[in-house]
């Protein structure tokens, strides 16, 4: 049976060991070690990661009730030196012993019990049976978990019988019935549990609430603790400090500042539709009064798509006319009439735009089409104006 080393120290880092047995399956390989300090994955706590005999360990697990290391390559069997990777654990014992911090505030200021708890590299949640947290209940529970961090209890880690279990207030019973381990945070909980936790709560560094999201029956919270919660806070400050050098103004000032901003916009935009309408005003007269015919016909070079709608909707608005507009711009054509002849725009798209390789459609009265160059746009319009002339010659 392996010693399980993690139970005696939780600080030790490197170690001298013997291989017991290896076994091989799927090109890994299953070791068992005389002393391992490699926490294998339970109680809602990863799996550690190292290297044993400078090969890399790439999962930890009980099989078997068997301390598993899973390796890369084959070790040879003997003594072996062992190497934990410390950041790795050290940030699962800040979250767990801060999941447990977290999880005791929560059940002494709301009687709130946590129903799971989800440790990844990604983020960190606990689920409290309790439906809603105000932003006062929010901000008294971080405070109280980080006063128990400043003021550095001592956790113990002990183990008991099932007689010795009926006199301790423990907050939860264990999955076990002997070798009981017993977490206690001074002062704090009596919590059944074979993980790995700092000594004194002061090792956790921080709990930060990020967020409190409201499920059906209860309240998932996400949380960072110790150096992630660092982390989190430095690259927060990065864009704060981008935001607050690029408008140049306090960080307590930039959202006024993004509000002023996203009104100008507004206002530009309504004064660049406004003059869009203008514009197609002008140059409809200008186009009516250069063409005195039924089919009006024109490339343009720089109107986009929507500009040419507005602009033929405004002339078969005033005159009964065809009007058939090509952009340049965007290789988009446009055909609109107000029913001076006998032809349904989108139809007489639909039917000729394939062999120019355009695609579009519409209705009877207009239809646009995309095409994917400007030769198969110019192709288009030529055989378009010639078929159209045809029909609206008197
Ligand atoms: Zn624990």
């Amino acid at each position: 049976m392996t010693t399980k080393l993690y139970y005696e120290d939780t600080s030790i880092k490197t170690w001298d060991s013997e291989i017991l047995t290896v076994a091989e399956k799927d090109s890994h390989f299953y070791v068992t070690l005389q002393e391992t300090a490699f926490y294998p994955e339970g109680g809602g706590q990863p799996s550690d990661r190292g290297k044993i005999a400078g090969i890399d360990i790439v999962d930890v697990q009980v099989i078997n009730e068997e301390i598993v290391h899973v390796l890369t390559r084959k070790p040879e069997l003997g003594k072996v030196y062992c190497e934990l990777d410390w950041e790795r654990r050290f940030d699962h014992m800040q979250h767990h012993s801060g999941q447990h911090l977290l999880s005791a505030v929560c059940r002494e200021l709301f009687d709130a019990n946590t129903l799971s708890f989800h440790l990844g590299t990604d983020y960190v949640t606990i689920d409290v049976d309790r439906k809603e947290f105000s932003k006062d209940q929010v901000n008294s529970l971080e405070q109280l978990a980080n006063q128990y961090i400043f003021e550095n209890r001592k956790l113990h880690t002990y183990f008991i019988t099932s007689e010795q279990l009926k006199e301790l207030p423990v907050v939860k019973l264990p999955k076990v019935t002997e070798n009981i381990r017993i977490v206690e945070m001074e002062g704090i909980e009596y919590n059944p549990c074979g993980g790995t936790h700092v000594r004194q709560t002061g090792e956790i560094g921080m709990i930060k609430l990020l967020k409190m999201e409201k499920q059906k029956s209860f309240t998932r919270i996400y949380f960072k603790c110790g150096f992630r919660a660092l982390r989190d806070f430095s690259e927060s400050l990065a864009i704060i400090t981008r935001l607050s050098s690029k408008y140049s103004v306090g960080r307590d000032d930039i959202l006024d500042r993004i509000n002023r901003s996203e009104q100008n916009q507004k206002h530009l935009l309504d004064e660049n539709e406004k003059l869009k309408e203008e514009m197609a005003l002008f140059e409809m007269k200008e186009i009516l009064s250069e063409n005195n015919g039924i089919l009006i016909t024109r490339e343009f070079s720089n109107k986009s798509l929507k500009e040419l709608q507005l602009l033929a909707a405004k002339i078969t608005s005033k005159r009964d006319a065809v009007v058939l507009f090509g952009s340049v711009l965007e290789n988009k054509a446009v055909l609109y009439q107000n029913g001076v002849i006998e032809v349904n725009c989108g139809q007489f798209f639909k039917q000729n735009l394939g062999v120019y390789g355009g695609k579009g459609g519409g209705n009877d009265k207009s239809a646009q089409a995309g095409f994917p160059n400007s030769e198969s746009l110019a192709g288009f319009l030529t055989f378009a104006e010639l078929e159209l002339k045809k029909l609206t010659v008197d």
